[in-house]
């Protein structure tokens, strides 16, 4: 029998959760294009738990163990001495969180003989050496869908935040201050504004639908470009390449992969083409973002504002800049995990492995690669190669507790 192993992140500081904020989560039938949520045989979970920490296990471990599987669930995942390095050996399934990834890079690969799927709980397989998953004929998957509307709820968020300038005043609240002109002295209006997604896809598009009741004028770059109906719809005007969209806007937001071709993709050079004091969202991947180009911009004023949740690696050292740079508007990688999407994603997952365990055919939209190469929604969005380079440097966390 095999063994599956689930990297998730650490449970609360205070402890697992007795009781919830809210009794339930409202129901959703089905994702915007149509597609149907996930549809597990079953699940042996309570949606709106908190499923993504150890102590949740996704809700998998009476279905794996009911296999005669071993379940082996850590937060352990970087160096040498990690958990999830010494039960690679026999790791037949490695499932982990974009959150709190399990970074398998080639070397990794390599000291897992027998590992058959890299299963993402979430959406983006990054961490994952595609190429070397490639190469070795494993199957990687994710669970398309399931967090992009809660992505693209903090994308407007963090727009909303940054430009009326939401968190400096919410701190002098803190600080027992009434300080209205230090908290207005840089917070504007969005109305009227030009904002860009790099990629319309789930995320990226929903952005856009979100921020069009807002009166803002809506940019779009991808590599395939939308239905003239939607085009029309929302009175989008669409740019060849990114570069061509930066300088229209007061407001740019990532929303594609990182792969090797989107990687550092925004960086000194293509800084240069932002209008002075735009806003950068980034909720993509850390990576897609020349890390000091960000913090420079910010501190010359080329950029107002920089806000996302994904850093790299993750979790991002103490001394990562973007924790101290000026005008940033930082969460840890937060935004696909809330409450709701864990409920969708821990289905997923078990959907997944089911098919895996019982040898039927994983949902197109679900795969990343598989028999040696991109396939189903990989195909589409991701491009061959590694983004997984430097992952190492996660090791050098240290935990806040
Ligand atoms: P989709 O696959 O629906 O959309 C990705 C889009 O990116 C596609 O339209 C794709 O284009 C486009 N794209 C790929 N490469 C390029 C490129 N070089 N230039 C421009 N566009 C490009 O995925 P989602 O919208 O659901 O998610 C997007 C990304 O957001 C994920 O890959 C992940 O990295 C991140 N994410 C972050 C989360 C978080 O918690 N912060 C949670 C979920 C996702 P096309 O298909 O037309 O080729």
């Amino acid at each position: 029998m095999g063994k599956v192993v689930c990297v998730l992140y650490d449970d609360p500081i205070d402890g697992y959760p007795t009781s919830y904020a809210r009794d339930d989560l409202p129901k959703i039938d089905r994702y915007p294009d149509g597609q149907s949520l996930p549809t597990p045989k079953a699940i042996d979970f309570t949606p709106g738990h908190l499923l993504g920490s150890v102590s949740g296990e996704l809700g998998l471990r009476k279905y794996v163990e009911s296999l005669g599987h071993e379940f082996v669930v850590t937060s352990s995942k970087d160096g040498p001495d990690s958990e999830l390095e010494k039960h690679l050996a026999d790791a037949e399934v490695v499932i982990s969180q974009p959150f709190w990834p399990a970074y398998l890079t080639a070397e990794r690969i390599a000291r897992a003989p027998k590992l058959k799927l890299a299963l993402t709980a979430g959406i983006g397989s990054d961490h994952v050496d595609l190429q070397a998953a490639i190469d070795r004929g494993i199957t990687v998957a994710e669970v398309t869908y399931c967090n992009s509307n809660s992505v693209a709820e903090h994308v407007v968020m963090m727009v909303l935040g940054l430009v009326r300038n939401y968190i400096p005043s919410y701190n002098w609240v803190l600080k027992g201050g009434w300080n209205i002109a230090d908290c207005v002295a840089r917070s504007y209006d969005v109305e009227g504004m030009h904002v860009g997604t790099v990629a319309a896809g789930r995320i990226g598009l929903r952005v856009l639908r979100l921020l069009k009741p807002f009166g803002m004028h809506l940019h779009y770059t991808d590599r395939h470009r939308l239905p003239a109906e939607v085009e029309q719809e929302l009175d989008l005007t669409w740019h060849e390449t990114p570069q061509d969209m930066y300088p229209h806007c007061d407001v740019v937001t990532l929303n594609c992969p990182l792969h090797p071709e989107t990687e550092h993709m925004v960086n000194d050079q293509t800084l240069k083409l932002f209008r002075r004091g735009a806003y950068l969202v980034n909720t993509a991947r850390g990576k897609l973002c020349d890390r000091d180009a960000i913090a420079r911009a910010l501190e010359s004023g080329q950029l107002a504002g920089y806000a996302g949740d994904v850093w790299f690696p993750q979790p991002a050292p103490r001394d990562h800049p973007w924790r101290t740079m000026p005008h940033h508007g930082m969460t840890p990688h937060i935004s696909g995990t809330s409450l709701s999407a864990q409920a969708r994603y821990a289905a997923g997952t078990r959907e997944i492995l089911e098919c895996h365990f019982e040898g039927r055919p994983i949902r197109d939209e679900y795969l990343i690669v598989q028999g040696g190469n991109l396939a189903g929604v990989g195909a589409h969005s991701y491009s061959k190669g590694n983004a997984t380079g430097g992952s190492d440097e996660a090791a050098k966390f240290e935990k806040v507790d």
